[in-house]
């Protein structure tokens, strides 16, 4: 609460000042919406990325560290304000780059153990429970959809728990020698020390990534989506006859159901539309019948597959955890390809909105 209120008093000082200074203009309303503002200081907050001195100043603070965890880490490296600009071109990580990440980070993390963990209190922060790591082991980085999942050594008790990562739009992991703080990254929103002198970083300027310690494999309270994730596109549990069933039975767009999770698991923006032009199907369709819907079900494992071989499409605001990016945005066919021909019928490709999402495709050869 006292961080909520120190972050907005500053957004309500800037806004408010000029107000105050020329009240004959403004008069009365000025004041009323000020109140406002100072009594429902959520109208001004928005998720948007911080200043990294808006960052310092936060993390200098006491952290909402909960009473009989280990030393808290309340001094901070100054950040050294070159980091990256927010937002990203490419959209957010999807499951090709989960696992990509994934694969990175399984071989550094399996078995090593906590011994510390600092997390940002930010109340957009959606980061819980971190404070159970400390003195755990993390047994393995496994991922479902666009999740990571790392199941903990059983703790006195016995209890089971988990390790929930989300990356969002802009997380990314990195490794810094422990006494080095955060080793001068900006945006770093979990720093978790490890039994090996080495801290693992989340860095996530937009802070929609999450991490989160659940009881194992109770995720309905603090991840709904991944208690209600469809069957992962490249496991047997994907079948292609229950896949057109669904669509039958269903009139949206045929990208929002890709895009749902809950028919299957880890399709985002780019790779629906990217599958959705390898099976010539029109993204806005409303109706799928079962020999296109077991083309499309080929072709999402087809660009997924390729995705992974490929380590993921190229952010700008996206670093795997060897701080490299991925590859598979040269071999992009639709997605973030408006106007260029169709590399199959050569038409210009068009972009339109479907289901909320800025959608690419090819007007001729992908049909309704
Ligand atoms: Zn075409």
């Amino acid at each position: 609460m006292l961080l909520r209120q120190g972050h907005v008093g500053g957004a309500v000082g800037q806004r408010s000042s000029g107000a105050i200074a020329r009240p004959s203009l403004f008069g009365p309303a000025v004041v009323a919406a000020v109140a406002l503002l100072l009594t429902h200081p959520r109208i001004l907050v928005r998720c948007r990325p911080c200043t990294d001195r808006e960052r310092n100043r936060r993390l200098r603070r006491p952290t909402a560290r909960p009473a009989g965890t280990p030393s808290s880490w309340t001094s901070v490296a100054p950040a050294s304000g070159t980091g990256r600009s927010a937002g990203y071109r490419h959209g957010m990580p999807e499951l090709p780059e989960v696992e990509s990440v994934r694969r990175q980070l399984a071989p550094e993390l399996s078995g090593r153990r906590v011994v510390d963990v600092w997390w940002d209190a930010h109340p957009h922060a959606r980061l819980s429970d971190l404070d159970l790591l400390v003195g755990r082991r993390l047994e393995a980085v496994r991922r479902r959809g666009k999740f990571l999942l790392c199941p903990l050594d059983p703790g006195p008790d016995g209890d089971e728990l988990e390790l929930v990562l989300h990356l969002g739009m802009t997380g990314s992991f990195r490794f810094v020698p422990a006494p080095t703080g955060d080793g001068g990254i900006s945006h770093v929103r979990v720093r978790a020390v490890l039994d090996d002198g080495r801290a693992l970083l989340f860095r996530d300027p937009r802070r929609f990534g999450r991490a989160s310690v659940v009881p194992a494999g109770d995720y309905g309270r603090v991840v709904p989506t991944l208690a209600t994730l469809g069957p992962e596109p490249l496991s047997e549990a994907f079948d292609a006859e229950t896949f057109a069933a669904a669509l039958a039975r269903s009139r949206a767009p045929v990208k929002a159901r890709l895009l749902d999770q809950r028919l299957v698991a880890g399709v985002g923006n780019i790779y629906a539309d990217e599958a959705l032009w390898l099976a010539r199907i029109h993204p806005a369709s409303r109706r799928v019948g079962r020999s296109r819907a077991h083309e499309l079900h080929a072709a999402i494992r087809t660009v997924l597959t390729a995705a992974i071989e490929r380590e993921g499409t190229t952010f700008r605001d996206y670093q795997m955890v060897n701080g490299e990016s991925g590859r598979n945005a040269e071999f992009l066919e639709a997605y973030g390809q408006a106007d260029r021909p169709c590399s199959r019928c050569g038409t210009p490709l068009v972009r339109s909105m479907v289901a909320q999402r800025g959608t690419t495709s090819c007007p001729r050869c992908q049909r309704h």
